[in-house]
Formats: structure tokens, C-alpha cells, sequence
């Protein structure tokens, strides 16, 4: 059976949005930047006949996405909770335009709130839940929608919810999404502060064995179990994308938690040794010092490393089963051998105070990271985080962001006002970049790179322009 011709939207938005329902944290950030639309071009691989666009990256307005959609019979929208609202809308216009069009939402919220998500619009005529990559495909074949596990569509006035689809397992057997970014994205359009210019990022496998509270991708989509390809695959599967983009300069392996299990782990990175290229990954701050030092040696730059916070107690309650002093630990193994940290924190977490606060900003001067992302907490329906916050009151706003797409403090405590979490995030960076080892740091990576000055010096105006206009 031959596919319909399928468009894979990631859709416009606010502008700067951070790579849209793709993204961990879907917020405008401090400083521009982009992720792949990995999601979403995975089914895209699977259906012949589709095309990715990613609107946000190639800053395309719902005028030039229309412009494209009237060739296309299925359209895919990734959506996510602070975009569903708009996405509805641009549903709308693509059925005004084309009423004969099959328009589908598919990400967090639609496998965590299928109701609401169709619901927003009579526009919106399914919704893939959960893993969605065989859901769109039998879409696209035009498999009859009664029969497609996994899917939530409308009947009539009616809203039917078909059976669950099982996880996939077997990842060898999904071809690469690197085709797809080759035909499709531009890889000029994505930079991310911390990672090299340009980059390829991707998934090899999806889940996390751990048990954040907070954590998004786990608790709705990936699953607690870490299903990937085999160091074998991601060979092949890299080599091939080194001929593809020989002017990429590093790869992130963007696995929700790429060291889960060491061994695979360490072969991959054997497997990207042979072929020379620079690479950087997400990290747990678990890692052994004999694994990071075989990542090391076979081209790891950088770890991207959620510490959130520097109160165990606070650790202990978004159940991030590793400790303080692990975490010390291991950065400390890094500083040895030379892989450079971007760690991330969380502002308001529970048990967040002003003393924790304090503790927190005092924890990542000490761990002396290169880089660092402060978040503000944010209770994605889906997430431990937001039952506790709706039993416990601690959400006083039903949105994740304001209408500029800039994250707000969703969560206050008896003794810590949203005000106070709002203001901590930039006091957070300013005592932490504000001093003299930070700078230097910088400056050095400047003076080395005219491409890395000019990007910096982009990057630093960005950053002082946000916190202006948030604090306006
Ligand atoms: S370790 Fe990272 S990816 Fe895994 S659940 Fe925790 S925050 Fe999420």
C-alpha cells in the first residue's frame, strides 16, 4: 500500500520558542537556540512520501506553512501544552484551506490529555498517543482510523479512544532519521550555546530508567525502560551521517539518559573513535571514571548533566537518585579528564527555600562548570510533579509560559512566593557568571575562535536582552 503524502509540522511559533514541542523545556530561553525535530522525523523516515518542515528553525510564518501544506493529504502536528492553544488554531486555517486534509496531533499531550488535545479544535481529527511513529505511518496509509492502535480520533460529536500501541523495541529496525534532516532540515539552522556550530543531534534510543518527578519525556511518551540500537546500528547509523555532514562539527547523542548502561555506552563510544568525530551526549552524574574515560578517549567534548539543585533533601524528593556527593564525585573525575560540563538547575522544586536557593547557587560555583541552564519548575501534566502540585495547591496558573512564550513560575510554596522563584533564575546566573574564573573561561574560548567570539558576543547581548525584557 502506497502512503498519502504526509507533512511532519513542527509549527510555527512564538518567536525565539526554543525548538517548540521537540524541546525538553518548551520556553523561550536566554539566548537563541534550536533542537532537531527528532520526534517527528522518525515517522517522517518510516512514510514514503513526507516531508519534515520545521518552521521555528527555518523561521517560516503559518502564511508560508499553509503555502506547503495544500500538497500534502495527512499533516502531523507535534504539539505540546503551551503551544496547544495556537496549534488548534493553525489546524483551523490548514482545514479552511484544505477541508479534505487528515490533520493529527501527536507529542506529551496528546498521549498524556488525548481528550483535551483533540478537543481544542473540531480541526483536529486525531490525536497519536504515547510512541506515535507506526501510528502516523498507518494514518498515512490510510489504514481506516477504528482499526489504528494507539489513536484517539472523532466520530461524529463522538471522541473514540482505540487501544494502547505497544513501545517499540526492536530499534535496529527503524531506519535513520539522518536522511531525513539531510533531504528536509537546513543543519546551519540549529545551535545550541554550549554545543559546536553546526551540530547533528539525534535520538538512538528512547526511556530512562530513572524516576525524576519532574522529567517529561519518561513519565509520557519513552517509558522507565531504555530501548535503543545497538553500538553496532549507531555505527553504521554515524558513519553515514559523517558523510552526509562533513561540515558538522560535533554530534549529541540526545538519549534521555545516554550512560544508563555503561557497557553500550563505552561501545559506542569505540564505535565513534574509529570514525575520529567530536561528540557529546547527556549524562547522569553517576558515570564511573573508568566509563568517562573511555568516552574520552573516543571523541567525548562535552556532558550535558542535570544536577537541579544542591539541597539533598530536595533531590531526594523529585526522587533523582543520585546524591550530592556522587555528583561531586564525578565532576570532579571529568575536571581530570577534561570533559567539559553544561550542567542544568531547577529553580522551585519541592522543598525549594531561600536557604536552599542560596545552597544551590553555592553548589554549582563550587562544581565550577563551564557552562549552566537555570529552568524554572515546571508541572507538565503527565509528571509525578503535577499530581503533587494540584493535590498540594502549589499551582496557582494554568500555563507554563506567558503570551510571549517565556516560562513563568508555575509553582509557589507557603514560605517562597512565585515572585521570589521568577527573581532567583536571574540571580542565579548573574552570581554565577559574574565572577572572574566563568569569564575568563569564556574569553579564552573567544580568542581561540573568531566563529566562537562572534557567536558569544551574539549569544551575551541575547542574554542581557531577556532578562531586560523579562524584568520589564
Ligand atoms: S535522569 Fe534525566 S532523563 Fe532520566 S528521568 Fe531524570 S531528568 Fe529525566
Amino acid at each position: 500500500m502506497e502512503c498519502r503524502p504526509t507533512l511532519f509540522l513542527n509549527p510555527p511559533s512564538w518567536q525565539g520558542f526554543d525548538g517548540g514541542a521537540g524541546s525538553r523545556y518548551q520556553a523561550k530561553r536566554e539566548v537563541r537556540s534550536f533542537w532537531y525535530p527528532t520526534w517527528l522525523a522518525q515517522p517522517a523516515a518510516l512514510v514514503d512520501n513526507s516531508r519534515l518542515v520545521d518552521a521555528p528553525a527555518d523561521d517560516l510564518s503559518v502564511k508560508d506553512v499553509l503555502k506547503i501544506a495544500i500538497d500534502y493529504d495527512v499533516i502531523v502536528i507535534h504539539t505540546s501544552n503551551p503551544t496547544l492553544r495556537g496549534d488548534a488554531l493553525l489546524a483551523e486555517a490548514l482545514k479552511n484551506q484544505k477541508p479534505s486534509t487528515s490533520v493529527g496531533l501527536v507529542g506529551a499531550q496528546a498521549a498524556v490529555l488525548p481528550e483535551i488535545t483533540i478537543g481544542a479544535s473540531e480541526a483536529i481529527d486525531w490525536v497519536g498517543r504515547k510512541e506515535f511513529d507506526f501510528t502516523c505511518k498507518d494514518v498515512a496509509l490510510g489504514r481506516s482510523l477504528p482499526e489504528i492502535t494507539g489513536l484517539s480520533y472523532r466520530d461524529g460529536g463522538r471522541i473514540i479512544h482505540n487501544p494502547e500501541r505497544a513501545l517499540i523495541h526492536n530499534f535496529d529496525e527503524l531506519p535513520s532519521v539522518m536522511d531525513v534532516y539531510k533531504r528536509d532540515l537546513t543543519v546551519e539552522n540549529y545551535a545550541i550555546g554550549y554545543l559546536k556550530h553546526p551540530y547533528v543531534s539525534h535520538y538512538t534510543g528512547r526511556g530512562c530508567p530513572a524516576q525524576c518527578t519532574f522529567c517529561l519525556w519518561p513519565q509520557t511518551v519513552g517509558g522507565h525502560q531504555y530501548r535503543a540500537k545497538s553500538p553496532g546500528a549507531v555505527g553504521r547509523e554515524m558513519a553515514h551521517a559523517k558523510t552526509l555532514f562533513p561540515q558538522v562539527q560535533e554530534f549529541f547523542f540526545d538519549d534521555d539518559t545516554f550512560t544508563a548502561y555503561a557497557p553500550r555506552a563505552r561501545e559506542i563510544a569505540v564505535e565513534m573513535g574509529k570514525l575520529g568525530v567530536t561528540w557529546s551526549c547527556n549524562a547522569r552524574a553517576n558515570v564511573s571514571y573508568e566509563t568517562l574515560k573511555t568516552l574520552r578517549d573516543n571523541g567525548l567534548r562535552l556532558l550535558l548533566v542535570g544536577y537541579e539543585s544542591g539541597s539533598q533533601a530536595i533531590l531526594d524528593n523529585i526522587k533523582k537518585g543520585v546524591s550530592i556527593e556522587q555528583a561531586k564525585r564525578f565532576t570532579a573525575d571529568c575536571h581530570k579528564l577534561g570533559i567539559t560540563i553544561h550542567g542544568t538547575f531547577i529553580v522551585g522544586l519541592p522543598g525549594e527555600t531561600r536557604e536552599t536557593i542560596r545552597q544551590t547557587i553555592e553548589y554549582a560555583k563550587e562544581l565550577d562548570l563551564f557552562s549552566i541552564q537555570v529552568s524554572l519548575a515546571a508541572p507538565y501534566p503527565g509528571t509525578e510533579l503535577y499530581r503533587q502540585a494540584m493535590e498540594n495547591g502549589w499551582f496557582r496558573e494554568g500555563d507554563l509560559v506567558n503570551e510571549a512564550g517565556q516560562q513563568i513560575a508555575a509553582l509557589e510554596y507557603k514560605d517562597l512566593s512565585r515572585e521570589e522563584i521568577f527573581a532567583a533564575v536571574e540571580k542565579f546566573y548573574k552570581s554565577y557568571y559574574f565572577r572572574f574564573r566563568p569569564i575568563s573561561r569564556i574569553v579564552k574560548t573567544m580568542l581561540r575562535d573568531k566563529d566562537v567570539m562572534k557567536r558569544r558576543l551574539r549569544e551575551g547581548a541575547e542574554f542581557f536582552r531577556f532578562f531586560q525584557l523579562r524584568s520589564a
